[in-house]
């Protein structure tokens, strides 16, 4: 069994309530009475989805990596009606998009539309046998076709939306591009949880692909930040490894990146030497160090 694997459960799920479900690749667990973290701890990616149950409607945020049936845990969660909505079209979260064609909502924009028609070396990627734990794999699931479907958004949002679950429950969609182009957070306004996507996570920070930039995810993070200082957040709810992330760090996560900027840490070099990997005591990034240089 590989490393990764061997280091779960990771300690705040025993904090946790579990919640039974029928999908076994999938773990549930309820972070708050109406928000719950659909995990999916056999792929080294550790990828969590989000499922928060309102009166009138129900929102997933991210559909996870399309290889478990997602639409089927979030009907044994709630028959409410459903609104699907991304953090960002990474392929790890957009994976079951397809299954979601007339409740999937999005912001426009020309990254995401390129994702949208099938994500095929990415997901190929993940495939590789040291990422996955095959004997949690649903039995009806191909490794050599796994692909990401494709899909169509059915209505488009922009930055400061709101979606009206009911009953005073809102989400605001804020846009805070950098870790993508199209990243954007979501603040949970009544219950004060901040859904921040692949901007925060406890873990290496990723932040060396094309697409990234580094100006974007700076001027995301002091948005943010501002909301923290607000007193706006109780709780950062992050998509990787473990869902619940103390404000506090995503303060510390701006001021170590801006250290970076300014050439006050020492990098290490990562394993294939491409990229700068600086380490903190709760994350790291890892850079292309040229855009440092600019
Ligand atoms: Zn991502």
């Amino acid at each position: 069994m590989s490393s990764w694997f061997d280091k779960l459960p990771r300690s705040q799920y025993s904090s946790l309530q579990r919640i039974s479900i029928s999908e076994s690749w999938f773990q549930v667990y309820a972070i708050h009475p109406t928000v719950f973290a659909i995990y999916e701890p056999y792929h080294y990616q550790e990828v969590i989805s989000y499922f928060i149950v309102g009166s009138k409607k129900s929102l997933l945020i991210d559909t996870g990596m399309g290889i478990g049936n997602i639409e089927k845990v979030v009907n044994e969660l709630s028959s409410v009606p459903l609104i699907v909505i991304n953090t960002h079209t990474h392929h790890d979260h957009v994976g079951d998009n397809w299954r979601f064609e007339q409740s999937l909502i999005g912001i426009e924009c020309e990254f995401s539309k390129n994702n949208d028609h099938s994500l095929l070396t990415e997901a190929q990627n993940d495939m590789k046998n040291d990422r996955i734990c095959e004997d949690y794999l649903p039995k009806d699931f191909d490794k050599k076709s796994y692909r990401i479907k494709p899909y169509c958004i059915s209505k488009f949002i922009s930055d400061d939306d709101i979606i009206d679950l009911g009953n005073e429950r809102k989400i605001k969609v804020i846009s805070t591009p950098g870790h993508t182009p199209d990243s954007i957070s979501l603040l949970d306004i009544q219950e004060r949880l901040l859904f921040v996507g692949d901007i925060f996570y406890s873990g290496p920070i990723y932040l060396y692909r094309p697409e990234t930039n580094l100006e974007d995810y700076i001027k995301s993070l002091e948005k943010l930040v501002c909301l923290i200082k607000d007193n706006k957040v109780d709780l950062i709810v992050s998509s990787h490894n473990i869902p619940k992330i103390s404000p506090h760090l995503l303060i510390m996560t701006l001021e170590a990146i801006k250290k970076i900027i300014n050439g006050e840490v020492m990098a290490k070099k990562t394993d294939d030497d491409l990229y700068n990997e600086y380490n903190f005591d709760d994350f790291s990034f890892v850079i292309d160090p040229k855009f440092l240089n600019k």
